[in-house]
């Protein structure tokens, strides 16, 4: 195997031969696992077996698929506790947080192969008027191989929203795990080999960012691509070459709006969840709140009362764990530096709670709009608080970012029309990151945050192309597409359209 890079992602020091590397326990900086470096050969030679599996997997039909996926989630969540553990070995985070994340991508994953055949299968559409004599159907067919490249802040329920969605479709997936969660990327495809051993219709290859360049460049059909917004423009780029169509699940910025007649206390103990849970590293995390001046300082004596109570740690009572990515917590104590030399004031931690591994919760308070810590996503522990005039204010700065993954907004009386004017590819109401649970809601982002969508009838069809069929069903009753028009044919038809669409 030639070598594309070599060492252990995030830390320097190398364990592992140099075609291999190492994944690490963030808590303790101790070696998890070793795993190959898939080379540019190792990823083709993946691609061409799925190439041979889609073919096995695409004739199976879709009750077929279903009882193979829902083997593979039988065995998943019959070992759930045993794939939390990996999670919480590879990642850091709680044992319970791990656990809950599986138990959604099951839902995922059942929802996808029993709604497939539904959201894709063979259907009948009006052929209209003047085409009567023709039958119409359209189905949604597979594009053959995906390639899934997954982040490590969710290693189970990010890369199976393609996974699941993709299989589902009746696509082969070849999957590269983050080099931070390669681990729990091999769990999942072991299990599903397990559940389905006929053929390799999911298969993994582990590495670096150049493995993953090397399956945008791999001539699979699709690349479903979720990670950072820098990466995915070199996803994108890479793809470019080959005409490989994307998915680009990427960063956010999320805003928790917060209305004068909102549930307080409910506005608080989301805003806290969604800001801090899993130390911060939710592609849907709260990064930013707004809330009504005529709440405002109600809201921040809660909020700092609450936040007392959540604690970074790595033993098994500390709510949220150690920070996964060793680089992370440099960019999270730039973004409280930067909002403190603004004129911010942390009510909560500050730049003492930024360790190297553990951050405490920090929230900050009348930080300029313009700080990175509230335009530039953090990634850690950190919620942003400001006080806004009304929710007008609220919804503008919301959209005001250049990202626009997520949402939440907390109004007893307008919660929903403030929800769907805020540039967002999901918003939960009187709740937080709800939507990420519904598996018929489709996910996915707008402008910075990426194109595409995962989850939902949206997702089945992202892995699809649209197969339309005209069949003849009597004979022509007027020879339109044909060279024996007659000039009779030609006025019955513009008066035809002239009686039903051209009335003044
Ligand atoms: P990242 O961009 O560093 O890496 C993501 C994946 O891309 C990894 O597997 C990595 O090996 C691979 N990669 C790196 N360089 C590559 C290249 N040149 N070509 C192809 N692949 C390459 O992201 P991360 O740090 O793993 O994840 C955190 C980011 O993911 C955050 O920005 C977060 O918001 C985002 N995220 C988004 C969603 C979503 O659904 N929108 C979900 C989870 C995470």
């Amino acid at each position: 195997m030639t070598t594309l890079e070599t060492g252990t992602p995030g830390t320097g020091g190398t364990h592992s031969a140099p075609d291999a590397f190492d994944s690490l326990d963030p808590a303790t900086g101790e070696v998890v696992g070793t795993h190959p470096i898939a080379d540019t050969a190792a990823v083709d030679a993946a691609v061409a077996r799925a190439r041979e599996a889609a073919q096995w997997w695409s004739g199976l039909t879709f009750a077929q698929r279903r009882t193979h996926l829902d083997a593979w989630a039988g065995v998943i969540t019959r070992r759930i506790a045993q794939l939390a553990d990996v999670m919480r070995a590879e990642t850091g985070k709680p044992h319970s947080d791990a656990q809950l994340e599986a138990v959604m991508a099951i839902g995922h994953l059942t929802w996808a192969a029993k709604n497939a055949p539904k959201v894709l299968g063979r259907k009948r559409v009006p052929s209209g008027m003047d085409m009567i004599d023709h039958a119409a159907t359209v189905e949604y067919l597979p594009l053959g191989v995906v390639g899934v490249i997954g982040p490590w802040n969710y290693p189970v329920f990010t890369p199976m929203g393609s996974i699941a969605y993709a299989l589902a479709a009746g696509n082969a997936v070849v999957f590269k795990p983050s080099e931070f969660t390669p681990g729990v990327g091999a769990w999942l495809v072991d299990t599903f080999t397990q559940a389905v051993p006929d053929h390799p219709v999911l298969q993994l290859v582990t590495g670096l960012g150049a493995t993953g360049e090397a399956l945008c460049r791999s001539g699979v059909d699709k690349l479903a691509f979720t990670g950072s917004t820098a990466t995915g423009k070199k996803v994108m780029a890479a793809c470019a070459d080959t005409l490989t169509p994307v998915v680009i699940e990427a960063g956010g910025k999320d805003a928790l709006l917060v209305d004068a007649d909102a549930d307080l206390d409910a506005a608080v103990d989301a805003a806290l969840w969604g800001g801090m849970s899993n130390a911060g590293q939710t592609c849907v995390g709260t990064e930013r709140v707004y809330v009504h001046e005529g709440v405002y300082d109600a809201f921040v004596a809660r909020l700092t009362d609450l936040a007392a109570t959540i604690r970074a740690g790595t033993d098994p009572d500390a709510q949220i764990g150690p920070m996964t990515m060793p680089t992370q917590s440099a960019v999270v104590r730039r973004h409280v530096l930067d909002a403190l030399d603004r004129g911010g004031r942390a009510v909560v931690g500050g730049p003492d709670s930024v360790g190297e591994k553990l951050i405490q919760p920090t929230v900050l308070v009348d930080v300029p709009e313009d700080s990175i810590a509230v335009t530039e996503e953090t990634f850690g522990p950190t919620l942003t608080v400001a006080k806004v005039r009304d929710m007008d204010e609220a919804v503008r700065l919301t959209n005001a970012s250049r990202y626009g993954l997520g949402a939440a907004v907390f109004s007893k009386r307008r919660g929903m029309e403030i929800a769907r004017r805020i540039r967002s590819g999901m918003t939960a109401v009187n709740s937080v990151i709800a939507f990420a649970a519904i598996p018929s809601l489709p996910f996915g982002g707008v402008g910075q945050s990426g194109f595409g969508r995962i989850h939902g009838p949206d997702g089945l069809r992202e892995f699809t192309f649209a197969k339309s069929v005209a069949r003849r069903r009597m004979p022509a009753l007027m020879a339109i597409t044909s060279f024996t028009r007659t000039a009779k044919t030609d006025k019955i038809l513009t008066t035809l359209t002239t009686l039903r669409h051209g009335r003044g």
